[in-house]
C-alpha cells in the first residue's frame, strides 16, 4: 500500500509541472505577441519601433491594453488550474487510501477469522477461545464478578466415529456444536477446543451456581437423540469447571484447570467436575505437593528443547522436549528434582499430560514453519503404567491435529523392558496409534538387545554415562560397538547422547551412531529460541562454535 501512495503522489507532482509548464508556454507566447503587435502599430503610426513609437503605440491603442493583459490571464489560469490539479489529485489519494486502508483491513479481519474459527462447526478455535476469555478477565477488571470455563468432551465419539465413520462423525460434532450454541444462548460463547471437545465461557457470575446452571441447560440440549443416516444416536457429555479468581489468573491458567477437572470427571465417571473440588479433595486423599500442582497451574513449567542432529550430515533431525520449573522463589528446578516427586505425589499424568500438550503444539509450530522434525517426548515410569495414557495423547494428536509419526515417545529402558504385562499392553497401544517409540538411557538397565524384538520399538538413546567412557577403555568402545551394530541390525535408529565434543561425535559417527545429542550440538533451550537457533545453525553449516559465538553476541 505505501508504494502505491508514494506513486500517486509522484502523479500529482507531475500533472502540476505540466500545468506550470503550460501555463509559462502560454505565457511567453503572450509577452512575443504583445511586443510585436506594438512593434507593428508603432511602425505603421510613426515609421520606426523606437522606445518613443513603441510607448506613443501602447499609449494610444486600446486593443493592444487588451493584449498586455494576456500574459498575467496566462499565468494566474496556470497557477489556478496547477492548484485545482492538486486538489482534486490529493481527494484523489485520500479516496485510494481509504480503499486500500479498507481493503487491507477485509483481508487481515479473514485470515485472523480464517485461522481463529474452527472450519468444521464454524466455532471459534481454541486460540480464540483464550483471546476472548483472556479479554473477559480484563474487562472485568476489579468488579466482583467472576468468570468461569465449562470444558465438555462427548462420551464415546471414538466408538461412533469407529462405527458410523468420520463423515458421520463430522456431522455428530456440527449438531453438538449447534446444541451448545443454542444452549449457550447469548450469555455464553462456544469454541471448540478440537476433536470432541468443547468450550463455554460465561462471563458476570457470582457464583458457581450460575456454572452448574449452564452445565444443566448443554446437559438437557444433549437429551434429545441425534438421527445420523439410519441411526439413532443418544449422546452424553463430561464436563469440568473452573472459575476465576481460585482457579487461574489468566485464560490459559483457567482453561487448564477446566481440562484438568474435566479428566477427573471422566476418570471419577462423574457428569460434570469442578476444578475446586477435586483440588479439595485430592489434597486429602493424596498427600498432594500442593508447590508441584500450583507450579502447573500457574504455568511455572517451561518446555525447553534440545536439538538432535545426524551424526553424518548434522542436519537438525529431531528435537528432544525437556521440562524445566520456574520456581518463583527457588528459580530454576531441574526435572531430575522434582519428577519422581510428582510420580509420588500422584501428580505425574497431569504434569505428563502438560508435556505432551506443550510438546504437541511445539511439533504443530514447526510443521506450521515448514520445518519436518521429529519431537521426542519423555514419559515417565509411572505414567508408562497409566492405562488412560494412550486415549490422552490419542485425543491431544486429535486436538492439536499433529501427524502421529512427527512425534517418538522415550520410555526408558528398565520401564520399557519390565516384564509387565500392563506396561507392554501401553507400549504397544501407543505404537498402534502411529508414534514411534524410543528407549532412553540405554545400557543403564540389564536388558539384552535382543529382546527389544518384543516390542514396537523405533530407536535407542545410548546413555550419556557410556558415551562419556568412550575413550576410556578398549572394552567400552568394544561394547558400544556391538551395541550399535546390533540395534542397526535390528533396524533400530541409534541416538547417541550427552555428546559434548568433536572428538565423541566423530567416534559415535564412525561407529555407526545415526544422530547425536549433547552440549555440543546444543544445550537445552527454551522452546520459543529454537526456531532462531535453527537458522543460525544452518546458516554456520551445522558447526556448533559458530552458532555458540553468536548466540553469545546476541
Ligand atoms: P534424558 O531424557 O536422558 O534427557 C537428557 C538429559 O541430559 C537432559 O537433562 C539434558 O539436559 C542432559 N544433557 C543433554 N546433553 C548433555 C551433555 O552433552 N552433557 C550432559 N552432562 N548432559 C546432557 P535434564 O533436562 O536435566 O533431564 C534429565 C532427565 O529428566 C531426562 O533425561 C528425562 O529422563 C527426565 N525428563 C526431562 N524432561 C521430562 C519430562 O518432560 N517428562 C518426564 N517424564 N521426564 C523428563
Ligand atoms: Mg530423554
Ligand atoms: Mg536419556
Amino acid at each position: 500500500m505505501p508504494d502505491q501512495i508514494g506513486l500517486l503522489a509522484t502523479n500529482i507532482a507531475l500533472l502540476r509541472s505540466r500545468a506550470n509548464r503550460f501555463a509559462y508556454v502560454g505565457m511567453a507566447i503572450a509577452v512575443a505577441a504583445v511586443l510585436v503587435a506594438t512593434a507593428i502599430t508603432a511602425y505603421m503610426a510613426e515609421g520606426n519601433i523606437g522606445f518613443a513609437a513603441l510607448l506613443a503605440a501602447q499609449a494610444s491603442s486600446p486593443a493592444l491594453w487588451l493584449l498586455d493583459i494576456l500574459p498575467f490571464a496566462y499565468a494566474f489560469w496556470g497557477q489556478y488550474s496547477a492548484v485545482l490539479l492538486a486538489r482534486e489529485a490529493g481527494s484523489l489519494i485520500e479516496r485510494e487510501t481509504e480503499d486500500l486502508r479498507a481493503r487491507q483491513e477485509l483481508l487481515e479481519a479473514k485470515n485472523i477469522q480464517h485461522s481463529a474459527m474452527d472450519d468444521l462447526t464454524g466455532l471459534a478455535g481454541r486460540a480464540l477461545f483464550l483471546d476472548v476469555t483472556q479479554d473477559a478477565l480484563e474487562t472485568r477488571g476489579r468488579s466482583a464478578d467472576r468468570v468461569g470455563v465449562l470444558v465438555v468432551d462427548l462420551r464415546d465419539f471414538k466408538g461412533i466415529n469407529a462405527a458410523l465413520g468420520l463423515s458421520n462423525g463430522d456431522r455428530v460434532l456440527r449438531a453438538v456444536a449447534r446444541r451448545l450454541r443454542e444452549a449457550a444462548g447469548d450469555s455464553a460463547r462456544v469454541a471448540r477446543l478440537g476433536g470432541d471437545r468443547f468450550a463455554l465461557l460465561q462471563a458476570g457470575l457470582t457464583s458457581r451456581d450460575g456454572l452448574v446452571l449452564l452445565a444443566k441447560r448443554v446437559e438437557r440440549a444433549m437429551e434429545a437423540p441425534i438421527i445420523v443416516g439410519n441411526q439413532t444416536l443418544s449422546l452424553s457429555l463430561t464436563a469440568g469447571a473452573a472459575m476465576t479468581p481460585d482457579d487461574g489468573r489468566d485464560a490459559e491458567a483457567l482453561l487448564n484447570c477446566a481440562e484438568l477437572a474435566m479428566d477427573d470427571a471422566k476418570q471419577q465417571g462423574t457428569p460434570l467436575s469442578f476444578y475446586a473440588a477435586m483440588r479439595a479433595r485430592k489434597a486429602v486423599s493424596g498427600g498432594v505437593s500442593d508447590e508441584l500442582r500450583a507450579a502447573i497451574e500457574q504455568n511455572q513449567l517451561t518446555l525447553y528443547a534440545q536439538p538432535i542432529v545426524e551424526a553424518e550430515s548434522r542436519q537438525i533431525r529431531s528435537v528432544e522436549t525437556l521440562l524445566r520449573w520456574e520456581h518463583p522463589q527457588r528459580g530454576m528446578i531441574m526435572p531430575g528434582e522434582f519428577i519422581a516427586r510428582a510420580e509420588r505425589s500422584g501428580l505425574i499424568m497431569d504434569l505428563t499430560r502438560w508435556v505432551l500438550r506443550r510438546s504437541l503444539q511445539l511439533a504443530k509450530e514447526l510443521q506450521r514453519v515448514g520445518q519436518s522434525l521429529d519431537v521426542s517426548i519423555n514419559i515417565s515410569a509411572r505414567s508408562m503404567l497409566d492405562p488412560h495414557l494412550p486415549d490422552m495423547l490419542r485425543d491431544l494428536i486429535a486436538e492439536i491435529q499433529i501427524h502421529p509419526e512427527r512425534l517418538i515417545l522415550e520410555i526408558v529402558e528398565d520401564t520399557a523392558m519390565s516384564d509387565r504385562v500392563s506396561t507392554q499392553h501401553v507400549i504397544t497401544q501407543l505404537a498402534g496409534l502411529g508414534v514411534q517409540i524410543s528407549i532412553d538411557d540405554f545400557g543403564t538397565g540389564y536388558s539384552q538387545l535382543a529382546s527389544l524384538q518384543r516390542l514396537p520399538v523405533n530407536e535407542i538413546k545410548i546413555d550419556r554415562s557410556f558415551v562419556a567412557d568412550l575413550f576410556a577403555s578398549e572394552a567400552d568402545v568394544t561394547l558400544m560397538e556391538a551395541t550399535i551394530n546390533m540395534g542397526r541390525a535390528l533396524g533400530l535408529r541409534i541416538v547417541g547422547e550427552g555428546v559434548e565434543d568433536e572428538q565423541h561425535a566423530q567416534r559415535l559417527t564412525e561407529l555407526g551412531c545415526h544422530c547425536l545429542q549433547g552440549f555440543h550440538v546444543a544445550r537445552p533451550m527454551p522452546s520459543s529460541e529454537l526456531l532462531s537457533w535453527m537458522e543460525r545453525w544452518k546458516l554456520y553449516g551445522g558447526a556448533s562454535d559458530a552458532a555458540d559465538e553468536e548466540l553469545r553476541a546476541v
